[in-house]
């Protein structure tokens, strides 16, 4: 492969030969030579899964049967697995469950945080918030006869400066799933509090990705999603955190019957388990959670700050490229440069985004555009090298530079 510039060449040798979590990569199975930068859409296969699966199907489903929920503790598998997820997040255990999806377990969170604060009236979510988000936030105030305000990151304080007494609860995500840019989750988890109001965070970008702390920071609730940097799979269970001092007091809005106190005892009326179970709706996907069980061992022995230090290597190598040898081409970096406000992917924006894109995939580099306008490269510091980086890169180039793709495909996918 060619590329401009024999200083960025050797720059991505220096940075990969460095590179304490080189050997991670092995933990997954990516198709050869594919360079694959969609991993904050869809993790890849981590090689720990396969093997668990088959058992789980063949041993634990085939043979053992309905003996499994005991015997190879299928009734614990969402708080388990919600506790492995808790080590990620900075939870400590009996606060997190897995199970459903993120935009069930938004409702769950929306419900419960604003049954916490009765008399307050607003519901606050950030109006580039991703649309699920949005939508849940209109569906909960509907429910609870709230209002919903729409106010970005930066104009919180402000807004509540004025309006925070009536303010129940603030929804949002450290991680704009556009641009990339990434919010102080500490200085507005506090702010929040200062007005009385209670904070629901979405960490669908930022799990896995990212040193997270919600013990610390005293967070109120969070969600987020399986199948982004945690690698769970296709529709892996998101997972729902609720801070152990509310577990005295909440309710959740959905009384499924695994989230009863004695479910098996099949009493007449509702009771909610004790502490974060009461979370638990239905009967629970065991292969998906099983899936992502397996999956999480990816991060057994894994320092998070590190992938943090090697994320920011990634994104910032991958905008020094774009600096070097795609600006003038047409395209504009809008993910921040300044590291703290930086999250795990870079997106530019150019006109011909979507043409471009399927372009490089054909090329073997896989990312993908949100409408209307932007590329979006997502790198996972577990398994991305910063010669994938380059790569991405001169393959862009190259293809915008001699006009190789369609500008405006026809037959689009559902799925972008
Ligand atoms: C990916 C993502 C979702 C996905 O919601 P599902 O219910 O799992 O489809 C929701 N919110 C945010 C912020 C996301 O990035």
């Amino acid at each position: 492969m060619t590329t401009a510039s024999p200083a960025l060449d050797e720059l991505a040798a220096t940075l990969d030969a460095d590179d304490p979590l080189a050997p991670v990569r092995e933990r997954f199975l990516l198709p050869e030579g594919l360079v694959y930068l969609d991993g904050n859409s869809l993790g890849p296969l981590p090689a720990a899964v396969p093997p668990v699966l088959a058992d789980v199907v063949h041993q634990q489903w085939g043979t053992d049967l309905i003996r499994s929920w005991n015997d190879h503790a299928w009734w614990q598998a969402p708080l388990r697995v919600g506790d492995a997820i808790g080590r990620l997040i900075g939870a400590g255990p009996g606060q997190t469950v897995a199970g459903d999806s993120t935009s069930v377990q938004l409702f769950t969170a929306l419900s419960a945080a604003t049954g916490l604060r009765p008399g307050r009236s607003l519901l606050v979510t950030d109006p580039g918030h991703f649309p699920t988000d949005r939508y849940l936030a209109d569906s909960v105030a509907r429910l609870h006869g709230l209002r919903v305000r729409h106010v970005t990151p930066g104009n919180l304080e402000r807004f509540l400066a004025d309006e925070g007494d009536d303010v129940a609860v603030v929804s949002y995500s450290p991680v704009d799933y556009r641009t990339g840019e990434l919010h102080d989750m500490e200085s507005l988890t506090r702010a929040t509090h200062r007005a009385g109001a209670l904070v629901l965070w979405d960490l669908c970008h930022a799990a896995g990705a990212l040193p997270l702390h919600l013990d610390g920071l005293g967070v109120d609730f969070a969600v987020g999603c399986g199948y982004k940097f945690l690698s769970g799979g296709p529709g892996a269970p998101a997972f729902l955190y609720a801070a152990r001092r509310h577990l005295g007091a909440w309710q959740t809005p959905l009384s499924g019957w695994t989230g009863h106190a004695d479910p098996f005892g099949l009493p007449q009326d509702y009771t909610p388990a004790p502490g974060v179970a009461q979370a638990r709706i239905g009967t629970p996907p065991i292969l998906s959670l099983l899936a992502l069980e397996a999956a999480l061992s990816v991060f057994d022995g894994i320092d998070m700050a590190q992938v943090r230090a090697k994320s920011l290597s990634l994104t910032g190598f991958f905008l020094r490229c774009a600096e070097d040898m795609l600006t003038q081409l047409g395209f504009e970096p809008v993910t921040p440069a300044d590291p703290a406000r930086r999250a795990s992917q870079v997106a530019l924006r150019h006109p011909h985004a979507y043409g471009l894109i399927q372009s490089l995939a054909d090329q073997g580099v896989v990312a993908d555009m949100r409408a209307p306008d932007l590329l979006r490269f997502g790198v996972n510091a577990l398994y991305t090298s910063h010669q994938d980086i380059l790569t991405a890169a001169v393959r862009l180039r190259q293809t915008a530079a001699t006009g190789a793709y369609d500008p405006s495909p026809a037959g689009a996918g559902t799925v972008t």
